[in-house]
């Protein structure tokens, strides 16, 4: 499946909450969310209120939903939760999941030590990366993946121009920016983002809903 086609399937539903209509339907930290098209997987970064939202799961989840997250956040929900550590794959209703790191290397918010998420989805061949809460880690010169959703919005991130710098050594075919427009950063912050990267990578601000 293209770049374009697959692109075109991935919602931004503000923050870093994204839906991705791929035949299933798969959420990724939904925070604060109006839509309530059934999950059939629900994917949680980390165990922050604003990535781990029981209350927006209980929205979209049904019996037969699968939430992949990692251990911290497992502990505060329930069903049919899966536990990743970084490194570690996993396939769920066909879809094959990679769990990747994601921390800070100059703030505290997100050691390295709780080993947090970022995932790599493959869909039909094209691989989207959702990068969690993290800083310009080393790990992400080794990711290899077609789309990059970053964080740009810095205090708890990457700032936008450092999340320039990370999609640079990534490398993807698009990069759509995130975490912004609601606890912190603002339209700004993805605008840096999206002029930092012209003429060498690919972006798309997308509209939320
Ligand atoms: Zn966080
Ligand atoms: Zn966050």
């Amino acid at each position: 499946m293209s770049v374009e086609t697959v692109s075109s399937m991935i919602h931004w539903l503000g923050h870093d909450s994204i839906r991705i209509d791929a035949g299933l339907t798969i959420y990724i930290d939904p925070f604060k969310i109006e839509s309530d098209l059934p999950a059939d997987i629900i994917l949680i970064t980390h165990e922050h209120f604003d990535h781990c939202s029981p209350e927006d799961i209980a929205k979209i989840r049904t019996d037969d939903t699968v939430i992949v997250t990692e251990k911290d956040s497992a502990e505060k929900l329930s069903g049919d939760v899966r536990v990743m550590a970084p490194g570690e794959r996993l396939t769920v209703k066909g879809m094959e999941i990679e769990a990747v790191p994601s921390y800070n290397l100059n703030k505290k918010f997100h050691p390295k030590a709780n080993n947090w998420l970022g995932f790599i989805l493959t869909i039909d061949g094209t691989r989207v990366y959702h990068a969690g809460d993290t800083d310009f880690i080393p790990e992400m010169k080794e990711i290899k993946t077609d789309i990059a959703l970053v964080p740009v919005s810095g205090t708890y991130v990457m700032t936008a121009n450092e999340a320039v710098e990370a999609t640079l050594a990534i490398n993807p075919a698009l990069a759509i920016p995130m975490h912004y427009g609601s606890i912190v950063g603002d339209a700004n912050d993805a605008a840096t983002f999206k002029s930092g990267l012209k003429g060498k990578i690919d972006v798309t601000i997308l509209k939320k809903g």
